[in-house]
């Protein structure tokens, strides 16, 4: 057994002397470096966090270097359309790392949309949001992106918590870049997705431009929703006077979710004004959200958030999706042993079937 794992490392060592006498392109992207004495920076980084890594996740320790070298807002910014005058949308998909479909909707809606956009008063920004984490594949690395957004941790600057890079990056690009400190000509759509099983619905920050703009995507919107969750870019946005939603297109990773966020995302462009409404791109997303929607309540709001300060030791009850009715003192989940009942009667929102999370289900009613 011992000598089995000898002739493993042995060829592991060998493998990794043999990569870095013939470094690749799709190893470490080199490319990128804005000045050229950085590349043997990087090229160092990159081999000392792979012997550092034990051989393991070289690729995203290199990408990972290789990013930082770039400017770190440069990293969440997908593309940019548009001129700098007039109205701006900020479309982020990834904010969690694990929730890919945001991204690749955004990508999906690129090519057409830059035919379509011949010229326009406004700009529209796509960004990425946890890039560290998208590279991992994890919700987040150190700590959960969508609960740093307020002064406390703005004012952190600790640059060993990878999250924090990304949390400061963004909040300078989407503050002062983009919107400039003019808030009120500035709406921010917000891609996520969730682990449960079933459902699509958008989420306003709290002031009524948001909660118009929820309304106006045809799927359940749930109000007092983005109060109750602090530190999220919505809230934090919506404060700062910013039209905000959080639209949730579907179960992680799933085609349905890609789907469903590419029509929140034309949706979007059409009633923020840089698209007409007849548009069939637009006119074919707004049929397929009110399809996918035709069974669920429509105006909702948050009664109960169960938060977790200790999401191991959380198991949902099986079975529970997005909209589920539930009974005031059914058995919901097992926390530490306990049984934890519905305190009220209601539906179901957000179940938690994931190992990272703040929040184990959500309650909501009808409006
Ligand atoms: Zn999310």
């Amino acid at each position: 057994m011992r000598e089995e794992r000898n002739i493993e490392h042995r060829l592991m060592i060998f493998d990794f002397f043999y990569e870095l006498s013939t470094p690749r392109s799709d190893f470490c992207d080199f490319s990128s470096q804005p000045v050229s004495g950085q590349v043997s920076i990087l090229y160092i980084s990159c081999l000392t966090m792979t012997i550092a890594s034990s051989f393991k996740n070289k690729l995203y320790f290199c990408n990972h270097f290789s990013n930082l070298m770039k400017d770190t807002k440069e990293i969440h910014i997908i593309d940019k359309l548009g001129v700098n005058a007039g109205k701006k949308i900020i479309i982020l998909g990834g904010m969690h790392g694990n929730e890919i479909n945001g991204v690749e909707a955004i990508e999906q809606v690129l090519p057409r949309l830059k035919k379509l956009l011949d010229e326009t008063t406004g700009q529209i920004w796509f960004l990425k949001g946890n890039v560290p984490a998208l590279e991992a594949g994890e919700r987040f690395l150190d700590k959960d992106l969508n609960r740093l957004w307020l002064n406390k941790h703005l004012q952190n600057q600790n640059p060993n918590i990878a999250d924090y890079t990304a949390l400061h990056a963004l909040h300078d690009l989407i503050v002062n870049d983009i919107c400039q400190g003019l808030f009120d000509n500035c709406i921010f759509l917000d891609l996520h997705t969730f682990s449960a099983k079933s459902g699509v619905f958008a989420i306003p920050a709290g002031n009524r431009k948001s909660l118009e703009f929820a309304r106006s995507f045809g799927v359940p919107f749930i109000e007092r929703l983005s109060e109750s969750l602090p530190g999220t870019a919505l809230q934090y946005l919506g404060q700062k006077g910013m039209t905000s939603v959080v639209f949730e297109g579907g179960t992680h990773q799933t085609p349905e979710a890609t789907r469903n966020l590419t029509a929140g995302i034309w949706h979007s462009l059409a009633y923020a004004g840089f698209l007409a409404e007849n548009l069939p791109e637009v006119v074919q997303s707004r049929q397929l959200l009110k399809d996918i929607s035709k069974d669920l309540p429509h105006h909702l709001e948050l009664t109960y958030r169960h938060k977790l300060d200790q999401y191991q030791n959380f198991k949902m009850q099986p079975g529970y999706y997005n909209f589920k009715p539930v009974q005031k003192s059914e058995n919901l989940a097992i926390q530490n042993q306990q049984v934890i009942e519905s305190p009220s009667s209601g539906y179901m929102l957000m179940p938690l079937y994931q190992k990272k999370g703040s929040d184990g289900f959500f309650i909501v009613k009808e409006k």
